[in-house]
């Protein structure tokens, strides 16, 4: 059995994560209009052909860090959802228990050591 508290303290750390990501999305994407997905936010500068191109780099950074952080929102997402179903802590490749040390480093792991996708 995974340990109770320890599940309850990562659901705290991955609720804190969640909470920070969805923040710091909110400055380079909006809510896509069903409340799921995130758009890049295409920024407004100006109207100049310097600021046209600003406006462009600032866009693709949005889109690089949007996807990044995502990503990283979905697996936290995941993780919280696990230990609502009780599956928290399952290998999703093996099937086996994490060990606690393998939790406490990565809260939000899906796999553990051994099946981490590479
Ligand atoms: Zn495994």
């Amino acid at each position: 059995m995974i340990d109770q508290k320890l599940i309850q303290t990562n659901k705290q750390r991955l609720l804190k994560e969640k909470a920070k990501l969805e923040h710091l999305l909110s400055r380079v994407a909006k809510r896509g209009a069903q409340g799921g997905d995130f758009q890049p936010k295409y920024p407004d500068i100006g109207d100049t052909e310097d600021e046209n191109i600003a406006e462009v780099v600032e866009y693709e950074k949005n889109i690089a860090e949007e996807r990044d952080m995502e990503g990283k929102l979905r697996r936290v997402n995941d993780a919280l959802a696990r230990i609502e179903k009780g599956t928290y802590g399952i290998c999703a490749a093996g099937g086996e228990e994490m060990t606690s040390a393998r939790l406490e480093a990565v809260p939000e792991a899906e796999n553990c050591v051994q099946h981490e996708s590479k």
